[in-house]
């Protein structure tokens, strides 16, 4: 299943990366936004939710190193929800994200390291960021192998997604960043699954979340 959104950067958008030309302190990602990032983004924000317990219902292992995992995943009986959507070191998930080639004008930043204790500016502490400006708009694509899954086992997941996406517009991205994001035809989702109970969530989904915010 193929699902296509936009992302709207809320603040100024920067993802770290490297790239060989930039002559600024944190460059931005020369391979634009990789889909592994927001994967992981989208992962820890939805694992934040699961075990919170604002997203009742699925189980996460909320661990990141590999023998952790493994360990809690013996606990509970098997691969916990989140992994079994987003996959862990050696373990495909069922997500794919693809990467955002970037098309958008980069613009140089400087800005000032502050002290934590003082609030004061550090001494020799500026630095300089490439960033994007806000309210710029960039298009996305993640695919979801639903294949050998029961109808149950099916909508489990694609409702997982559908929160790991709604997450997104709560969780820092890049370097303290705020995006919006939005589905585009979530309805699609309908010919692959009964959509009766997640009619809500795609309507949520289907419209920017801070309309107004970004001029
Ligand atoms: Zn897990």
């Amino acid at each position: 299943m193929e699902l296509r959104f936009k992302i709207k950067n809320l603040s100024s958008l920067t993802v770290g990366g490297t790239s060989a030309s930039a002559t600024v302190d944190t460059p931005f990602s020369s391979l634009g936004i990789p889909g592994s990032t927001i994967k992981g983004v989208m992962r820890t924000a939805v694992s934040n939710m699961v075990s919170s317990g604002i997203l009742k219902g699925y189980t996460s292992c909320n661990e990141i190193e590999p023998e952790m995992i493994i360990m809690k995943h013996k606990k509970i009986g098997g691969d916990c929800d989140v992994c079994k959507l987003f996959g862990y070191p050696e373990v495909e998930g069922r997500l794919f994200v693809g990467n955002i080639r970037l098309t958008k004008e980069k613009f140089k930043l400087t800005r000032v390291s502050i002290e934590d204790k003082t609030g004061k500016a550090k001494e020799g502490g500026l630095f300089s960021q490439e960033v994007i400006k806000p309210g710029e708009e960039f298009e996305g694509e993640v695919i979801l192998d639903l294949a050998g899954l029961d109808e149950e086992s099916k909508l489990k997941q694609v409702k997982l997604l559908l929160y790991s996406i709604l997450a997104l517009r709560f969780w820092r991205f890049g370097r303290g960043g705020m995006i919006d994001i939005k589905l585009e035809e979530g309805e699609k989702i309908c010919k692959v699954i009964d959509c009766k109970n997640i009619g809500d969530l795609l309507n949520e989904l289907g419209r920017w979340l801070y309309e107004n915010s970004v001029s």
